[in-house]
């Protein structure tokens, strides 16, 4: 995930995919760890060879690209523990109620434009591909500020991210596997 720390800059040397953050190693991209023992490189591949199929039951990782009233939709960029590319770009789509357990207002408390987040696919039916993020590991991973553009961090309320900046608060549906 972008903005993963990864290893400290005396156990590696950074390499593709990867930049170096005050002595911290930290990914660039969404994409698999490459440990280079015998030059101690590290990089991170967003690509390998052989394409992947998309299934019902996948985990994928992806980015919010729109989000209207009733639907968000998404960029589908890797299948989870997947390290083949996609064979097509894929675009999902999660309806409101398939965001969450709880009953939901606003699509837009729980995701925005820019979001790197983890669904489920549930349905696929030719080109339309339906997603849930009701699992507590579902939901958003990574997030910016809408007024800033920083990444934010969880606060100990559910479902709240706040601006490591400005100290903005947002709402989203956060996954239990969020990167602070
Ligand atoms: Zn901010």
């Amino acid at each position: 995930m972008p903005g993963d720390k990864l290893a400290i800059i005396e156990q590696f040397i950074p390499g593709n995919g990867t930049y170096n953050d005050n002595g911290t190693i930290k990914s660039a991209v969404l994409g698999n760890v490459d440990f280079n023992c015998k030059n101690k490189t590290l990089s991170v591949k967003t690509k390998s060879s052989e394409p992947a199929i998309l299934k019902k039951g996948d985990n994928i990782y992806g980015q919010i690209i729109d989000v209207k009233t009733q639907r968000a939709t998404v960029k589908i960029e890797k299948i989870v523990n997947n390290t083949r590319s996609l064979a097509l770009p894929y675009t999902g789509s999660i309806h409101i109620s398939k965001v969450k357990n709880e009953y939901l207002d606003n699509i837009t408390d729980a995701f925005r434009i820019g979001d790197i987040i983890k669904a489920e696919v549930v349905k696929i039916n030719r080109d339309n591909v339906d997603l849930s993020t009701n699992s507590s590991n579902c939901g958003v991973l990574k997030a910016m500020c809408t007024r800033c553009r920083s990444y934010m961090h969880t606060t100990n309320k559910t479902n709240e991210l706040q601006c490591n900046i400005c100290n903005k608060k947002e709402k989203r549906k956060v996954s239990n596997e969020y990167v602070n």
